[in-house]
């Protein structure tokens, strides 16, 4: 299958040729014909399948087929929300990049920053507008934007939005645009919410749904290194070191964490900046950009930071606190083993930890591989601690020693299996058409299975699980 045979344009083929792929994803090859077809549609993917250029590629190719007459000032035309400006971001250079041989002119909106270069800017002719909804209603109620002419909307990462309190304003913005035009809904998972949009928002949409690609889900290798809380940035540093490793995406749980990692990193010696929601829009870019061309080795981001963060070949991802919510956990390892290339995925695990990786080894029916660094064994006297509000404990170096306040030991418990045996959850990531997004979450991940008795790099022999945590305390 090639994206020419998809009916895209010998111009979107060329930049896409150019950008180094050679053949569509599975989310590409279901979507775009129906894209291309005018149909609305209703897609159950997420990060790392492919699906930006799955909409942005036929919607390029349908507002350059159906040409207004070339004016300086054009309407919107196609309208793309999506949750966070780093995501929007993306999506507008990938509207750029692929767009490069075609007419068509773009722009990205987001909060954040100052306003009035926006409105200069739309002034002008712009087709394809990439936008954040809040900044998007500062436009409608200042009268700088018109959406009278909308064709096509793309709602982008939708689960994320409602999860990010936007579902209000999104009900606004559809109440704004023209009755006629084509919908197209993105997202990860189909909470009733979701569902409850589609139905109002979707005509006989057609459905399609992948599961992560599988070829790149078996790229990352993933592991557990048992540690305690006070010694995380320790041990990120020795494996930072020891492995060498460059364009390393850390996640902590608060952005006072990542202020703080990325500060105690600099002084072991390791460039490393922060990313999240307080850090100017200027600041984020800069980082963005350091961190891409690979000047800068760490970024130490949030969740909500980190949604579309877009590199190919991202090598490694540390959560170096488990996220509370398994469903991040899959988020975050897909930044890395992307499009082909391998990755890894490492966790640094304290004892308070224990339960949120029973939780994410359930969601994902993996037993994730445990590596022990000889010299950074968990002491079994350390008791775990309850996670509170989110703030992190583990690992922030709070000082005063190993003290266990409130201490709540975590029950042992059974160890929760999948029963699948270590296959991967959703097959193998070819695409495949589904009922419409009736019960639970489409789009399961795939993930990949451990590689087991496989030594990890610098020689740390990957133990059985029976022996976690130094094989104590469970
Ligand atoms: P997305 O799911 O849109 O965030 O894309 C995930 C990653 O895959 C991005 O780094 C894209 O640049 C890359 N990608 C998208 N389509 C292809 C393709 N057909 N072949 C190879 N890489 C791709």
């Amino acid at each position: 299958m090639s994206f020419a045979a998809l009916g895209l344009s010998e111009e979107i083929v060329r930049a896409v040729t150019e950008r180094g792929y050679t053949e569509p994803t599975p989310i590409q090859a279901q979507a775009i014909p129906v894209v291309l077809s005018g149909r609305d549609l209703l897609a159950g993917a997420q990060t790392g399948t492919g699906k930006t250029a799955g909409f942005t590629l036929p919607i390029l190719q349908r507002l350059s087929t159906t040409a207004k007459p070339a004016s300086s000032k054009a309407p919107v035309r196609a309208l793309i929300l999506a949750p966070t400006r780093e995501l929007a971001a993306q999506i507008e250079e990938s509207v750029r990049e692929y767009g490069k041989y075609l007419k068509l002119h773009s722009m990205m909106m987001f909060g954040g920053v100052n306003i009035n270069p926006q409105i200069q800017k739309l002034r002008g002719r712009v087709d394809i507008l990439v936008a954040t909804p809040g900044r998007l209603l500062d436009h409608v109620q200042q009268k700088t934007v018109d959406l009278s002419h909308v064709e096509i909307l793309v709602l982008d990462e939708a689960d994320r939005m409602l999860d990010m309190g936007f579902i209000r304003d999104i009900k606004k913005i559809l109440a704004l645009l023209p009755k006629q035009r084509q919908n197209l809904l993105f997202s990860a998972t189909f909470p009733d919410e979701i569902k409850l949009l589609a139905d109002g928002m979707l005509t006989k949409p057609a459905m399609v749904e992948v599961a992560r690609q599988g070829s790149t889900a078996e790229l990352i290798t993933q592991r557990v290194y048992p540690v305690d809380r006070e010694r995380k940035r320790e041990l990120l540093a020795h494996l930072i070191k020891e492995h060498n490793w460059h364009q390393v995406l850390v996640f902590t749980r608060t952005k006072h964490g990542a202020n703080r990692l990325a500060e105690q990193l600099g002084k072991d010696g390791i460039p490393a900046l922060a990313i999240h929601g307080n850090k100017s829009q200027g600041a984020r870019t800069r980082a963005l950009a350091e961190f891409k061309s690979g000047e800068l080795q760490v970024l130490v981001a949030t969740d909500i930071a980190a949604r579309g963060i877009d590199i190919i070949e991202l090598p490694h991802v540390v959560n170096y606190e488990l996220p509370n919510v398994p469903e991040d956990y899959v988020h975050r390892i897909g930044r890395t083993g992307r499009a082909g290339s391998e990755g890894e995925a490492s966790s640094l695990v304290c004892v308070d930890e224990r339960k949120l990786l029973n939780d994410i080894e359930r969601l994902t029916k993996l037993e994730i591989q445990v590596v022990q660094v000889p010299g950074f064994e968990p002491d079994p006297r350390i008791k775990a601690e309850p996670i509170l509000n989110g703030q992190n404990r583990g690992g922030q170096n709070r000082g005063g020693g190993q003290r266990a306040r409130n201490p709540a030991p975590a029950r042992p418990g059974n160890h929760p299996r999948g029963g699948t045996g270590g296959k991967p959850a959703g097959g193998q990531g070819a695409g495949r058409s589904v009922a419409p997004p009736k019960g639970s979450g489409g789009g399961k991940p795939a993930l990949s299975p451990p590689r087991e008795g496989r030594k990890a790099p610098g020689g740390n022999t990957a133990i059985p699980a029976l022996h976690r945590f130094g094989g104590r305390g469970r």
